[in-house]
């Protein structure tokens, strides 16, 4: 049996394979870049006035009194400074002037009239104003062919404004895997039926679609009797249609846990079967020799919830981010298993403290709504401190 690092290890060196697809930009939102993205021109693509104010060429005017002889407005071609000692009214998102240098906001300076003649002065102090303020040089955020995003990235709207200043109106992202959710199990019924007294209601494949849902991602789902020939053949037919299986049920001890056995039966090869941790200790996980990819969870119900967050919810999100929590509570656990413990987090003088809900077990999913995810308490360890730092896997608050 394996650790618990040992099968991230493993589930994590095993990803699903991805087609490149290309998408319109506004459809590649939460997807995947695939392609490198470099700009086609400077950012910015010319000296941009960055205040609405005066422009002028700073070594040569007089502070007191700037003739005005022109205006630039953003948008409009670049106008020339005639006389340098001059200056020229500027809009923000402008192309600054050719002549001037820099640029004083409407706020620091006083505009008289003339008759015809329009002029300025500064209100300020001379030694406020720095040459070339209020210009956003060309090339001073990236130059042009630089890298602004790589592949691989998620894509968010800060992204997407980038795509949309180089003229990405097309984008070539990984195209989002097919994913099957089979829960298998002679005793569940669908949720409009009336269980007899020896029967349940089907809750995981619910379960696990609300949690990809949770995240953008569809999936499709299907439910299994515990019969050998029938898991051949649906699971046949299956694997051939979807990227990623996500099983529950059937994996276990039982006489009719028949899943590993079918799974290898069809070809595929098994990475591994059981973890040393507590719940979830059944757990299968293999591929096809085409990189499909099948977790074959146990079908507790608090088992199958958790394998799926430690293990096949950091494969989906691009970005997951590690968090620990303060143990509230001591916890004293001997055999040599991790242990996740569903936990309700809160905050205690800006510190994110975790208190245990043991339940009864591992089919006590009704336990779970007290809680926001499980503490995982290493299988080195046999006491657990309260006030002790551990890893936390949220599943509320994603
Ligand atoms: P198994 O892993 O198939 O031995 O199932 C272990 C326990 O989980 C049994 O009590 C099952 O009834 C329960 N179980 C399995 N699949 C589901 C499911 N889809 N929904 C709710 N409970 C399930
Ligand atoms: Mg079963």
């Amino acid at each position: 049996m394996i650790s618990v690092e040992e099968a991230l290890k493993i589930v994590q060196a095993n990803p699903h394979s991805t087609a490149v697809v290309e998408l319109p930009l506004m459809a590649s939102v939460g997807k995947i870049l695939a392609e490198n993205i470099l700009a086609d021109r400077d950012f910015p693509p010319f000296n941009r006035v960055a205040m609405d104010g005066l422009a002028f060429c700073f070594e040569k005017i007089d502070f007191q009194k700037i003739t005005i002889e022109n205006i630039q407005f953003a948008g409009e071609a670049q106008k020339t400074l005639q006389d340098a000692s001059k200056g020229i009214e500027v809009m923000t998102g402008a192309i600054l002037p050719l002549g001037c240098d820099t640029v004083v906001r409407y706020e620091d300076i006083n505009i008289q009239q003339d008759g015809e003649v329009k002029f300025a002065s500064i209100s300020i102090a001379k030694e406020e104003i720095v040459k070339g303020q209020n210009v956003h040089v060309q090339g001073s955020d990236r130059h042009a062919g630089e890298v602004l995003l790589q592949k691989g990235i998620k894509i968010s709207p800060a992204e997407i404004a980038v795509m949309a200043s180089v003229g990405k109106s097309k984008v070539q992202v990984q195209s989002t895997p097919k994913i099957a959710i089979i829960s298998t199990g002679d005793e569940l019924v669908e949720i409009d039926k009336t269980p007899l007294a020896y029967q349940i209601r089907t809750s995981n494949a619910y379960m696990l679609s609300a949690a990809l849902q949770q995240i953008g991602v569809e999936a499709s789902t299907f439910h299994l009797i515990d019969e050998e020939k029938v898991l051949y053949q649906k699971l046949k037919e299956i694997i051939a249609t979807y990227d990623i299986l996500l099983l529950s049920g059937g994996v276990s001890a039982g006489k009719k846990d028949f899943v590993p056995a079918i799974l290898a039966d069809l070809g595929l090869e098994k990475l591994f079967h059981k973890v040393a941790q507590k719940p979830g200790k059944p757990m299968w996980f293999g591929k096809t020799p085409t990189g499909k990819i099948i977790f074959a969870l146990p079908g507790n119900p608090v088992s199958t919830f958790l394998c799926f967050c430690k293990y096949v919810l950091p494969t989906l999100k691009s970005e997951s981010k590690h968090e620990e929590v303060i143990l509230d509570k001591d916890i004293i656990f001997k055999p040599d298993l991790t242990y996740f413990v569903p936990v309700k987090t809160y905050f205690e003088a800006g510190k994110m403290m975790a208190k245990p809900f043991l339940g009864s077990g591992s089919a006590d999913f009704a336990n779970l709504t007290d809680c926001d995810g499980f503490v995982e308490l290493p299988a080195q360890k046999q006491i657990f401190k309260a006030g002790e730092v551990f890893s936390f896997v949220r599943f509320r608050g994603l």
